[in-house]
């Protein structure tokens, strides 16, 4: 049996390779620069052009581009009008930033289970969560896969919630053949780095719906507006603008919307990419009774962001700790997503207890994200499974 790096033995790589990494190619670093000599730098034609392709990607009436993911749930948790005695149902594993934006609007995050096989909110959860105070829904498309839009827009229908979908892993994925984006009453994107398609900092929130657009854009800029139908005392004088209530500024650059034009045009190829690299680590893995292989619902046609190895803790000698560790030192590293969001020590401390949602947190106990980029080559792609086979012949029970 070969010797692990971790105890001595020599890497299956020498160079280490991370779960995620943005592809940044001279095309986007022109478009960047093109832009910076411009008349605008920020609020100019850029963020318009960006919010009219982010419509045609998306399939969605309407798009508000801010300055980061955060900023999108922010501006969609208060358009949704959630604040102090409201529930809102959102998923267990998740990023913090999806319950986080319903404790900045006062409201209080009921936290929903996963599905053992799918990873993503189970909508018999949602029910069974269901109160006279719940006022709407955050569901995560955990990896990017879509949730099961129908069941929860049922849900949604049924007791006169609002849906927001927290699609930062799921831009390019479509449901059912229809894009996310489209689909829930607002959905928000992420453009961080690790994200499929990256300008540094950025995010946006998409909407069919009229009246929920026109209120993100006026709290992305502080609540301030130029449309006299909204103001308490309209005039027509040039310079007035009337702040209405109390916005911020999430507003994004222009040379950071070019560059997500120039993204958003990659993301295609990009996509194309991943799916061929899951479909690869599928193969490999799903043999393996040590390894449970993600399942996909077959409404979702996933652009994946995230591969989560998951361990059969029962197969194997090892935790997740040491499974972890021993891969990181192969220089294969991977990372976890995520800690069920109330084991945090902020949720901690507003009376969350351990044991609320067993499927996530024996989730969390088994699980991590494997590299998983549109750069990754077919050699370092090997050198995972190489690894992580090696690993599991270790510990093989
Ligand atoms: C990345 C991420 C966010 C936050 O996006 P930022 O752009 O980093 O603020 C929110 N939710 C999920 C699920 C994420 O992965």
């Amino acid at each position: 049996m070969e010797e692990l790096a971790i105890f001595g033995g020599k890497p299956v790589r020498e160079k280490k390779i991370f779960y995620g990494r943005q592809c940044i190619e001279q095309d986007d670093v022109d478009a960047v620069v093109a832009t910076l000599t411009g008349d605008l730098i920020t609020c100019g034609p850029k963020v318009q052009a960006a919010e009219k392709l982010l419509c045609e990607v998306t399939g969605a009436k309407y798009a508000v581009l801010v300055s980061n993911g955060t900023a999108a749930l922010h501006l969609a948790a208060m358009a949704a009008g959630f604040g102090p005695g409201d529930e809102v149902i959102v998923s267990s594993i998740t990023f913090a930033a999806s319950a986080n934006c319903i404790r900045y609007c006062g409201a209080t995050p009921v936290f929903a289970d996963i599905e053992d096989d799918t990873y993503n909110i189970d909508p018999e959860s949602i029910k069974r969560l269901i109160t006279p105070r719940t006022k709407g829904i955050v569901a995560v498309d955990f990896t990017g896969q879509a949730v099961k839009l129908d069941e929860i827009r049922k849900i949604c229908k049924d007791h006169g919630l609002l849906l927001i979908e927290d699609a930062a892993h799921a831009i390019g994925t479509k449901y059912k053949g229809q894009p996310v984006g489209s689909i829930a009453d607002m959905t928000c994107f992420s453009f961080h780095p690790v994200k499929t398609v990256t300008c540094g900092e950025g995010g946006a929130i998409t909407t069919n719906n009229e009246r929920l657009y026109r209120h993100l854009m006026r709290l992305r800029t502080h609540g301030i507006t130029r449309n006299q139908s909204e103001m308490a005392h309209p005039t027509d004088a040039l310079w007035y603008n009337e702040q209405v209530e109390l916005g911020f500024n999430y507003r994004l650059t222009d040379f950071q919307a070019a560059l997500l034009i120039s993204q958003l045009g990659k993301l295609s190829r990009f996509s194309q990419k991943r799916k061929e690299i899951a479909a690869k680590y599928d193969a490999a893995f799903s043999q393996m009774p040590e390894l449970q292989v993600q399942r996909e619902i077959p409404e979702s046609d996933t652009t994946r962001h995230l591969y989560i190895l998951r361990l059969n803790l029962d197969k194997l000698n090892c935790d997740r700790r040491q499974f972890f560790d021993a891969l990181y030192a192969e220089n294969t590293c991977p990372q976890v997503h995520y800690l069920p969001v109330y084991w945090h020590s902020y949720y901690e401390k507003l009376g969350y207890e351990k044991g609320i949602c067993m499927n996530a947190e024996a989730f969390y106990m088994s699980s991590m994200s494997i590299p998983l980029y549109p750069t990754l080559t077919d050699e370092e792609t090997d050198d995972v499974i190489r690894a992580v086979k090696k690993i599991v012949a270790y510990y093989r029970k």
